[in-house]
């Protein structure tokens, strides 16, 4: 895979046409057949269609992994970054040029490994970005290699007695953070809570983190499986002011009212480990967003020289 960033210049400025879900999809996915990528791929089309946003005023940011090939699929400015950047590279972006949607795509081992530091920070500086955890509990790119995320005692090419160590879970990471004001989880299997989860990330300002389990059918065929033969296994997070779509009620019976706003009760939710959980978990829209307090009005070139003649005139002799 190329990490070169791509360039895509072949954008057309400014189209006043309506654009439907599929006139997002730049090229066709490869990725493996039934992967959860593809899912998410046309969970993020629905909304860019349902949002209106125009190819040229938005940007997809990625790391590197299979789900980080996603700017290459979609009709918009894409970054196709190196390891564990994407969030460093978004950040900069979005202070560069704020008017611009941005979102950013990234892996279990992308995210929480390597890129684990920037992850942190990226989530206390809270930049206005829509951010995308694809975890598929593996390294699928690479072939098959323990992650961070993968589950205690699953085995794999460089754990073949199976990983040792338990499971680093991203909710509970993410909310420990200060600062964190989105955090949420869905699932590639649920097409109706997926999009909806990310129609709430793309509405919040700054910084939404959405964890997508994802199912990859090549290497982890078997972690989520138990929950997708049996929706009794799911708990859905239920509030007025969470995710609500139509059909989740009947499709799963475990629900549970939680306040987004309980960031106490988040941390204890995302410590449970007696059934998956999807929903919001923590929301606070009042948070102080850093591209919006970094944010400098800009200098005309008038009032640049202006300036440097001042300063010139501090040296004069
Ligand atoms: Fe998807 Fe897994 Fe194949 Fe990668 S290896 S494309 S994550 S199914
Ligand atoms: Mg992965």
């Amino acid at each position: 895979m190329s990490s070169i960033p791509i360039s895509l210049l072949d954008i057309e400025e400014d189209s006043s046409e309506s654009l439907a879900a599929e006139d997002y999809q730049k090229r066709e996915g490869k990725w493996c057949a039934g992967c959860g990528d593809f899912g998410a791929l046309n969970a993020v089309k629905r909304l860019l269609a349902k949002e209106q946003l125009k190819p040229e005023k938005m940007a997809f940011v990625s790391g590197i992994g299979c789900s980080s090939r996603f700017p290459h699929y979609v009709n918009a400015y894409g970054f196709h970054g190196i390891h564990g950047r994407a969030l460093p590279i978004a950040t900069g972006l979005k202070l560069a040029r704020p008017e611009l949607d941005v979102f950013v795509v990234m892996g279990d081992g992308d995210c929480t490994s390597i890129g684990a530091g920037h992850w942190i920070h990226a989530t206390r500086y809270n930049p206005n970005l829509t951010v995308l955890l694809l975890d598929n509990n593996i390294y699928g790119l690479t072939k098959n290699q323990t992650s961070p995320t993968t589950p205690q005692g699953y085995k794999s090419n460089t754990s073949p007695r199976g990983s040792v160590l338990p499971a680093l879970d991203p909710l509970q990471t993410t909310l420990g953070v200060a600062n964190a004001s989105f955090v949420a989880q869905t699932a590639d299997w649920v097409p109706a809570h997926l999009y909806a989860t990310l129609q709430a990330a793309y509405e919040h300002p700054g910084f939404s983190f959405v964890r997508i389990l994802q199912r990859c059918p090549k290497f982890t065929p078997d972690v989520f499986l138990e929950q997708i033969k049996n929706p009794d296994l799911t708990e859905l997070l239920v509030h007025e002011n969470g995710v609500n779509a139509p059909g989740l009620d009947k499709l799963f019976k475990a629900q549970r009212q939680h306040d987004p706003k309980d960031i106490d009760g988040a941390r204890a939710l995302a410590q449970r480990t007696d059934m998956l959980r999807l929903g919001i978990f923590f929301r606070d829209d009042s948070f102080p967003v850093y591209d919006e307090v970094k944010a400098v009005s800009p200098v005309s070139a008038e009032e640049k020289i202006v300036r440097l003649a001042k300063e010139f005139d501090r040296y004069a002799v």
